[in-house]
């Protein structure tokens, strides 16, 4: 679940990752549904989550602010709510099991 951002508080940025993640060597599986690519990156507070279609979501460690930072851009879209924002990028949970890249 994405902590909802507190007024004026936590700013949560996403960033679709359509490739497979293999921070040091090591691939990382949604320990769920067992996807191995297809990822959304979440950063919250200099921590970086990582979220399948299926709507299973982690904090992984293996993962730094360095890393997001590397793949996000800049901000193309906001939304005001954690929820429809992850429901609009397809990782409400209601995609699991399908690759969309
Ligand atoms: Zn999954």
């Amino acid at each position: 679940m994405v902590p909802e951002p507190a007024p004026g508080g936590a700013v949560i940025r996403v960033v679709e990752y359509p490739g497979e993640l293999n921070p040091r060597g090591t691939l990382v599986l949604c320990s769920s549904c067992r996807a191995s690519r297809d990822w959304l990156l979440l950063e919250t507070r200099r921590r970086v989550f990582v979220r399948c279609r299926c709507g299973y979501e982690w904090e992984e460690g293996e993962l730094d602010i360095d890393f997001f930072e590397e793949n996000f851009s800049y901000a193309d879209r906001s939304w005001g709510d954690a929820e429809q924002a992850l429901t609009d990028l397809g990782f409400g949970g209601e995609f699991a099991g399908i690759y969309f890249n």
